[in-house]
């Protein structure tokens, strides 16, 4: 294999961190996995099939093309798409038995009389997607009157500051999100929409009091919502970055690094090479203020990521040697410690992580 710059996934780690979060539910509770986005980087296919040998049946995916591939994968249960797809599509979603979630009036009236299975989103305070609580009446009259034109299974919702259980202000907004959730959902009971749900990684950590599903992201690749949360005992990061050193030379002091020169040696030092860049999704921001691991020890970024190398300064690092490996995210530095050195989240990090970044598994991906 290719060892320049790839992605190591433990599956046992994925499946250890889903057997943790099943053990924060209450009674009746199911896990929605969302594995939008590549699962988060980490791959689908190969997460949702360590989630569904451990008997998930519902699944979240961002649009058609994340479903789809699912299906083709042999992936079975719901599969819930939480953004936009057009009613063009309705034949697909039949065919491949997926769930649309309806975004508006207008969106749900498009996918009319298709028969396609559906839920509405509920618009509680995010002012992103679905009906707007504010006005109970009229999502109910909407709810009712698509309940016989498509195959409605249920309605969610989106908390957007259930992050921060520390903050007041915060938990109040999300309790009040819950509030107006459940008086939608309440008013609908007769219909008895099987899948009602509300709960993200951060609600269903911090504020578990309504709902059959819980949407787990995030937590599921054992990163925090939020950096300030503390996580379930056990729970750990999934994925470890590595590269290598593909050169080692000394730099004298006076001279300088990279693109811009942004860097000056003021003592002469010992530079790596190390091949990865931005272009594989290692953030350009980290130029002058990231930093790797090699040999368990810190090397600090010097001079400006460029769009498939970076140099560190492995000094203090005698030891290392061409070719050795290098720690760009692991166990101790992990996508949520870059992130802060970044100033973004963690979903970020693990997000932007390229498609040439090759991901290689360890572990069962059944059991
Ligand atoms: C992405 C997403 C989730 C998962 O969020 P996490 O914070 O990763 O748990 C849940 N619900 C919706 C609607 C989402 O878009």
């Amino acid at each position: 294999m290719l060892k320049r710059s790839y992605v190591e996934i433990d599956l046992d780690i994925l499946r250890q961190n889903y057997r943790i979060l099943k053990e924060t539910l209450h009674d009746g509770q199911e896990i929605m996995c969302v594995v939008k986005a590549d699962a988060y980087g980490h791959g689908a296919v190969p997460a949702a099939k360590v989630y569904s040998s451990e008997g998930c049946r519902n699944f979240a995916v961002s649009n058609i093309e994340e479903a789809l591939e699912l299906r083709k994968a042999g992936i079975e249960g719901q599969i819930l798409i939480l953004g936009y797809t057009p009613a063009s599509f309705a034949g697909e979603l039949k065919t491949h038995h997926i769930t649309q979630a309806l975004l508006s009036y207008e969106h749900a009236a498009a996918f009319s009389g298709s028969g396609i299975e559906a839920q509405f989103a509920i618009d509680t305070g995010m002012n992103r997607i679905g009906l707007d609580a504010d006005d109970p009446e009229e999502c109910e009259a909407i709810i009712r009157k698509f309940s016989k034109e498509v195959h409605l299974t249920g309605l969610f919702t989106h908390l957007c500051s259930a992050d921060t259980p520390d903050n007041e202000e915060n938990t109040a907004f999300t309790m009040e999100q819950i509030g107006k959730f459940k008086a939608v959902s309440e008013r609908v009971s007769d219909l008895a929409l099987p899948y009602i749900h509300c709960l993200n990684s951060a609600g269903g950590l911090f504020h578990n009091c309504y709902g059959n599903l819980v949407r787990f992201g995030i937590v599921l690749y054992g990163l925090k919502p939020d950096i300030s949360n503390t996580l379930p005992e056990g729970l750990r990061p999934a994925m470890t970055w590595k590269s290598v050193i593909s050169m080692i030379k000394p730099v004298r002091k006076g001279e300088t690094i990279g693109y811009g020169r942004t860097f000056t040696a003021d003592h002469d030092l010992m530079a790596a090479t190390i091949p990865t860049g931005y272009a594989d999704g290692y953030s350009r921001r980290l130029s002058n203020c990231g930093k790797v691991l090699i040999h368990g020890k810190e090397a600090p970024i010097i001079g400006r990521i460029c769009m498939d190398q970076f140099m560190a300064d492995v000094t203090d690092i005698p030891e290392a040697a061409f070719e050795d490996e290098v720690i760009l995210l692991g166990a101790t530095y992990n996508a949520d410690d870059m992130a802060e050195d970044l100033g973004t989240i963690g979903y970020e990090v693990v997000c932007d992580i390229g498609k040439r970044v090759r991901r290689v598994y360890k572990g069962e991906e059944k059991r």
